[in-house]
C-alpha cells in the first residue's frame, strides 16, 4: 500500500517508474574499459563505469538510506558474474567497519552479494572477512596513500580459515577506486590459501580522468 501512496522514483532521472533504478537509466550504464589490472588478483569485472547513472545508484545505496536499490545493482553484478564463466565456489562481501556499519545500518556490500548470490545459486560468506584495524575514508586519497590506508586492515576470522583454503572465491564491493581495498583483502585471503580471488564490483573509476570516487 505504501508503494501506492509513495510511488518510488528512479534515483537517477527522478521518473515516475515505480522502480528505484530504471531500465533508462540501466541502459546508459558505460561498459567498463581497459583498466590496469589489480594484482593481487586474478581477475575483476565492473558492470560499469562510476559515472552517470550508476553514480547515481550507488550513492543512493550508500548514503541515501535506500538497500533496496542493492536488489537491482545485486542482479547486475550477477549477470557480469555469469559472463566471466569464472569457477568459483563463494561470495565474500568486502567488510564496513564496525563503526561504519552502525551508522549505515548496513552493509552495502552484504547487500549486493546477498542478490547477486541469490541469482548466481551460490553461498555467501558475509563474516569471512574482517576489518582488523579501523581506516580513515578513503576519499580524497591518491593511489598511493589508498594502499598505506588498507594496508594489513583485513584479516580472516579464524573459524574460516580451514573452510577458504584450497578455495575459489569472488569479492564483492560496490566500487572499485584504485583497487587498494580488494587488493589488501586479497592478500588476506591468499595468506590462508584461497587459491583463486577475483571481485566484482558495481562500478569501477574511470582511470582516462582519474576522477576521484566519492
Ligand atoms: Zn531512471
Amino acid at each position: 500500500m505504501i508503494d501506492l501512496v509513495y510511488p518510488p522514483r528512479c534515483v537517477s532521472c527522478r521518473r515516475l517508474l515505480n522502480t528505484l533504478f530504471c531500465q533508462y537509466c540501466i541502459a546508459e550504464i558505460i561498459p567498463p574499459n581497459d583498466t590496469a589490472p589489480i594484482l593481487e588478483l586474478d581477475d575483476h569485472i565492473a558492470v560499469g563505469i562510476h559515472r552517470g547513472s550508476l553514480r547515481h545508484a550507488i550513492h543512493a545505496l550508500k548514503y541515501e538510506n535506500l538497500p533496496e536499490i542493492a536488489n537491482i545493482l545485486g542482479y547486475l553484478l550477477a549477470q557480469v558474474i555469469q559472463q566471466k564463466k569464472w569457477h568459483f565456489d563463494t561470495l565474500i562481501p568486502v567488510p564496513l567497519h564496525a563503526d561504519r556499519q552502525r551508522e549505515r545500518g548496513y552493509n552495502q556490500a552484504i547487500e549486493l552479494a546477498q542478490v547477486a548470490a541469490n541469482y548466481l545459486e551460490c553461498a555467501i560468506l558475509p563474516n569471512a572477512l574482517y576489518r582488523s584495524i579501523a581506516t580513515t575514508s578513503q576519499v580524497g586519497k591518491n593511489f598511493y596513500e589508498r594502499q598505506q590506508n588498507v594496508k594489513d586492515a583485513f584479516a580472516v576470522a579464524p573459524e574460516y580459515v580451514a573452510q577458504l583454503h584450497n578455495t575459489h572465491v569472488i569479492l564483492i564491493d560496490d566500487v572499485c577506486t584504485t583497487g587498494a581495498t580488494l587488493g589488501a583483502c586479497a592478500t588476506a585471503l591468499r595468506q590462508v590459501g584461497v587459491k583463486s580471488i577475483y571481485a566484482a564490483t558495481v562500478s569501477r573509476a574511470d582511470m582516462q580522468t582519474s576522477a576521484s570516487v566519492a
